[in-house]
């Protein structure tokens, strides 16, 4: 038999009651979290979003509360009236442990089936289960404070933003393909047959149309969805904190994130300094090996293609030999020298060399190829010491106008970083990276494509070259890196029809194709666009780090697997073929490989 709520209040959070409320009559409300039973005594943990605080149900004073306890099971919903008393013995380990509560009355409000893992920190079932079950799995503390966490960085961002002068405007869902480089989701359309709105990647062109209407600065706390092959740290629907400013210098827009990041830091007790670094990109990949380097330790990269000249053939080289200085790795096992490799290969390398530097000297399988005398002018070159391996990789995959192999060594960097303990965990180091180019090479498309989107301003010396040498325009974008990930990216926009129109030819569109996709935002520059610039970040990698996490949906209440599905609510799902009708479309039988 269940009890109802009635008209019963709750007086506490269970997570609340200190010292100080003892001899206080609650009512407290929450889940069973575990339930021992000593015949006379029946003690339980009741749980809810504060915390945990120990019920004590007692034979001899309170027999009728005590009998009902003799049904409780874990993750049953209760009402207790009681009071608070001090402990006899205090439990150092939870914020409660001073105090239990007498339970003088019990009100079973719900039951519950055994759940398919415990509600506790420490989970031992599969991310499956876990994500099945959501609702279970939210119970647990750890996500709960990530939850709360979230929506704290989230308000004081919005109340920051409020306080420079922004304001919130939403935009549509239901809209047009908005390109950031991935594929749309599409929604058909039930009264126009055979058309189709797409979800915005971004809010890009709507939030540049605010700025030409006048709107001055905006902000929005925003989904998008990207239809792309998943990686760990992405998912199909995403939040970003996105803004656009008018009239802005690039100063303007970096000292506003500065400040959100700085408020956003707070939240979660970490202290940032401003204002942030300014590194450029051609630099950090040359160093890092990287456009969103982990500047938390050093090991830059060393360029040690001069050193392998003579035996480039003999190695089968192609490309640049890149190396990196593993301190203390020359203590390494063969079969920890072997990971490292296999590591190097899947990011990857062709081939991977290691010196090793001792008090007696320098070994290494290149001896005989390159010469002892190359490979210790290679060593002196890069600074290695004894008790050091310099590790040297050439890339797999050769792409034009690029350097891969600085790639494949920076996440040899990340990598030896990792094992070798060199990141400070207790390091916050941001970083604006510019001089991006604007354009890159799409192996696919045969064809120069945006490397942002095509809004991206272009370097005003540069604007002749974007019909004849594409390759060497300098855009006016930006990102912001933290630790090792990309928070977010922006730029100042172009902001002359003409210029946009001739973006759209350089990337292959022709008029009427320019105009037919984004010919509102063609027609809206030519009535008096202000100089406009902004940026994009991404809230849960932000969350994500600032809780410690390294899943993304760790800091998302209902994430998608890496397969896009929502295991709970089961979607993506098949739909009734009524739906299909009344939108007109039929489902192709395809040959799934
Ligand atoms: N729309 C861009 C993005 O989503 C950000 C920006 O340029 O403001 O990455």
């Amino acid at each position: 038999m269940l009890d109802t709520l009635g008209n019963l209040k709750r007086t506490h959070y269970a997570g609340a009651l200190r010292a100080t409320d003892a001899d206080r009559d609650v009512v407290l409300m929450g889940w069973v979290h575990r339930r021992r039973d000593l015949g006379q005594l029946i003690f339980i943990d009741l749980r809810d979003r504060t915390g945990i605080a120990q019920i004590v149900f007692n034979k001899e004073q309170h027999p009728e509360a005590h009998a009902k306890a003799e049904h409780l099971r874990s993750e049953y919903v209760v009402a207790v009236e009681g009071r608070v008393v001090k402990r006899q013995k205090a439990n150092p380990e939870i914020p409660t442990g001073e105090v239990e509560v007498i339970a003088t009355r019990l009100h079973i409000l719900n039951n519950s089936k055994t759940p398919p893992f415990p509600i506790e920190d420490e989970v031992n079932a599969t991310e499956e289960t876990r994500l099945r079950y959501r609702y279970l799995d939210l119970r647990r503390p750890k996500l709960h404070a990530n939850v709360e966490l979230r929506h704290r960085i989230v308000l004081e961002t919005r109340k920051t933003l409020d306080e420079l002068g922004f304001f919130e405007i939403e935009t549509p869902m239901l809209t047009r393909s908005t390109p950031e480089g991935a594929r749309d989701y599409l929604v058909p359309s039930r009264v126009h047959h055979g058309r189709f709105y797409a979800l915005p990647q971004s809010p890009q062109i709507f939030k540049q149309i605010l700025m030409i209407s006048g709107m001055d600065r905006y902000f929005q706390i925003v989904k998008c969805f990207r239809d792309e092959d998943l990686r760990a740290d992405r998912q199909p629907e995403f939040t970003q904190v996105d803004l656009e400013m008018s009239f802005p210098t690039q100063d303007a827009i970096f000292d506003v994130i500065e400040r959100v990041m700085e408020r956003a830091c707070a939240v979660a007790g970490v202290n940032v300094q401003r204002p942030f670094r300014h590194l450029d990109y051609k630099e950090v990949l040359r160093r890092y090996g990287s456009d969103k380097p982990d500047l938390r330790f050093g090991m830059e990269l060393h360029n040690v293609t001069e050193f392998f000249a003579a035996a480039r053939e003999t190695l089968h080289i192609e490309g640049n030999v890149q190396a990196v200085v593993a301190p203390g790795a020359a203590a390494w096992s063969r079969k920890q020298i072997d990971e490292l490799a296999e590591a190097a290969k899947s990011a990857g390398a062709k081939s991977v060399y290691t010196v090793k530097v001792t008090g007696d000297g320098i070994s290494s399988s290149l001896e005989k190829t390159l010469g002892a005398d190359a490979l210790k002018k290679m060593c002196d070159a890069v600074s290695a010491n004894p008790g050091d391996v310099v590790v040297a990789v050439t890339s797999k995959d050769q792409i034009p106008h690029s350097d891969t192999s600085l790639n494949v060594a920076g996440q040899v960097r990340l990598y030896l970083g990792n094992k070798l303990n060199l990141i400070d965990r207790g390091r916050w180091e941001f970083a604006w990276i510019t001089g991006f180019a604007l354009f890159e090479w799409s192996e696919t498309e045969k064809q120069w494509v945006s490397a942002q989107h095509p809004f991206t301003g272009i370097v005003e010396e540069d604007l002749d070259k974007l019909d004849t040498a594409p390759w060497e325009c300098r855009s006016k974008g930006y990102d912001l890196v933290l630790n090792g990930y990309e928070l977010g990216s922006g730029s100042i926009r172009i902001h002359r029809q003409d210029v946009q129109a001739r973006m759209f030819k350089a990337l292959g569109l022709t008029d009427e194709q320019a105009r037919q996709r984004f010919g509102f935002l063609l027609d809206a520059l030519t009535y008096g666009a202000p100089p406009h610039g902004g940026i994009a970040l991404g809230v849960d990698r932000i969350v994500m780090l600032l809780a410690g996490e390294k899943s993304l949906r760790e800091v998302i209440a209902f994430p998608k697997t890496t397969a896009a599905q929502d295991l709970m609510a089961d979607s993506p799902s098949p739909v009734d073929p009524a739906q299909l009708d009344e939108l007109g479309i039929a489902i192709k039988e395809t040959q799934r490989e």
